[in-house]
């Protein structure tokens, strides 16, 4: 059986990963707070745990994996939303998960066994707030109920962060309703305008970190082999997690393994809407291929920051437009027809830039599953060469790829490719003119 390795932070390390139970493998990833399109920073953990899981089934079995990720489905940021456009919250969050599915389904990640709402499972979290408070790492203050940090010795030990960190990246309130700074709320009470249920501690709210202590318990258990998301979760929310469910639980750990994803920045800077660099999945998708998205997001280990550039897209659409001229006459594949250390590299803590080196070299059937098992190659090639970016009528990224492999042919003098290459484009509806200021080319159907 192919051994999984897993980086641990804490150990600075790759460890084994030996599941608790090989017939029910579990994984928790938190999903997205539905308020807005989804940006493609955030389709790189639902891309990278998507690889997990097809990695996991692949290992142990289709029926013996329960993969979990949640929509978080109430949350301040929806309510705004609401309020500024006018719109009713139920609207805003069912609309927000239908572009979410639509965006990442293109992508071709595959659906988790379990999209556990928020919302749906409010009754959960109020009896795992009631459990920290009988057993004294909770209590309600002017309709609020906080977790009591320094009821948890263990405290930041997770997230390795000292308090000064910690009070830095929680950019905690100080409420009167807290005991100490760090304290986080549980359960808030809610306005008129905002979303309410009806509680032990009045009408109100769940916090964000409960949703995925009281979701991951209910579908997968009180201990689970894989937790992930990306980054900017290990503080405060994962620790936070880890605080509420061994707490209430009385366990020393909530998974086994914890993955984080690095970050995506484009063009070299932090996404930011005020920088204007903010790109939706949504947009990304009238520009590449879907397939270009996916790879796009797999060049890089998923430990190590992306940087999002029209370079590395035009990279990855050169890479698909071979694999998909190496494979067009290659009909169904199998599993079986993956190299065995292609599996490995997957299974060497998600090493897909080295997988995709892989790729590289081979051809035919096994190139196909290879990177069908990555999720790749799922269009055909007539679809891939026929995307239309917005406004303009072809894939210029890929023509562009084979014009400048065309001028290598010439410069090399090699004739028979540098023809071969001009009577593809042709076959593709692309007219190519060469001239003293290079190669020019024209969409003519
Ligand atoms: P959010 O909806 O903001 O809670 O984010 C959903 C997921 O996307 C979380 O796992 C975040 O860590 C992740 N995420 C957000 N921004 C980025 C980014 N720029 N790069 C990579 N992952 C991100
Ligand atoms: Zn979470």
């Amino acid at each position: 059986m192919t051994e999984i390795q897993i980086y641990n932070a804490q150990k600075k390390a790759k460890m084994a990963f030996t599941p608790i139970d090989a017939n029910n493998v579990r994984m928790y990833v938190c999903g997205p707070t539905v308020y807005d399109f989804a940006h493609i920073g955030n389709a790189r953990p639902a891309i990278v745990f998507d690889i997990m899981f097809r990695l996991l089934r692949h290992v142990y079995g289709e029926n013996q994996v329960t993969y979990a990720r949640n929509i978080t489905d109430v949350d301040d940021k929806i309510n705004q939303r609401a309020l500024d456009e006018n719109r009713s919250i139920a609207e805003v969050t069912e609309q927000t998960t239908a572009q979410y599915h639509a965006d990442i389904d293109a992508l071709n990640v595959l659906r988790p066994n379990i999209e556990p709402f928020a919302t749906q499972h409010i009754p959960e979290m109020i009896e795992m707030i009631e459990t920290l408070i009988a057993g004294g790492h909770a209590y309600a203050a002017e309709n609020h109920v906080l977790f009591s940090v320094k009821s948890m010795p263990e405290y930041g030990k997770f997230s390795r962060k000292n308090l000064d960190e910690m009070i830095a990246g929680a950019r905690v309130d100080v409420a009167t309703y807290k005991r100490d700074e760090m304290d986080f709320v549980l359960w808030k009470p809610s306005s008129d305008d905002q979303p309410a249920w009806p509680s032990p501690w009045g009408n109100g709210r769940p916090g964000w970190h409960i949703e995925c202590s009281a979701m991951a318990k209910k579908h997968l258990g009180i201990e689970f082999d894989i937790h992930g998301g990306g980054l900017d979760l290990i503080f405060p929310h994962h620790q936070n997690e880890v605080a509420q469910s061994c707490c209430a639980n009385n366990t020393d750990r909530m998974a086994n393994h914890w993955m984080h994803n690095e970050f995506l920045n484009v063009e070299g800077e932090k996404m930011s809407k005020s920088l204007g660099n903010f790109l939706t999945i949504n947009d990304a998708r009238k520009q590449h291929p879907a397939e270009a998205l996916r790879l796009m997001m797999l060049m890089t280990h998923y430990r190590k920051t992306i940087n999002w550039s029209k370079d590395s897209a035009k990279e990855a659409v050169a890479m698909l437009g071979k694999w998909h001229e190496k494979t067009a006459n290659i009909g169904e594949v199998s599993s079986a027809d993956i190299p065995a250390n292609f599996i490995d590299a997957i299974a060497d803590d998600l090493n897909t830039p080295f997988a995709i080196s892989l790729l590289h070299k081979m051809a035919g059937t096994p190139l196909k599953a290879a990177a069908q098992f990555i999720g790749l190659l799922y269009e055909t090639q007539a679809d891939f060469i026929s995307f239309k970016p917005a406004g303009i009528k072809i894939n210029a990224a890929y023509i562009e790829a084979l014009i400048e492999q065309r001028n290598t042919a010439k410069t090399n003098k090699d004739w028979p490719l540098a023809d071969k290459i001009r009577d593809d484009l042709m076959a593709k509806s692309v007219v190519i003119k060469d001239s003293t200021n290079g190669t020019s080319w024209e969409y003519k159907k």
